[in-house]
């Protein structure tokens, strides 16, 4: 196997730019998080599958399973 799959992504709030490492899961897409300092409700931009991909510092990991598939429709259209 030569999976080199990064779990950890940091999230950074856009309200208040808080940023918190987080690990992802890889079976689920996580829409919506919770900024733990500001309590904004994170939801993915307009194209993004979901708040890491907008918010992370790595794309969740179906993302990077498929980089020929760009943006939506890699991992969570099933
Ligand atoms: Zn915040």
């Amino acid at each position: 196997m030569t999976d080199k799959l990064i779990l950890e992504s940091v999230l950074t709030c856009p309200e208040c730019g808080h940023s918190k490492m987080e690990t992802m899961p890889t079976n689920a897409c996580q829409w919506f998080y919770e900024c733990e300092r500001c309590h904004s409700l994170l939801k993915p931009k307009a194209g993004d599958c979901c708040v890491y991909c907008s918010y992370g510092s790595v794309p969740c990991p179906p993302i990077q399973q498929a980089p020929a598939q760009k943006g939506k429709g890699a991992c969570c259209s099933a």
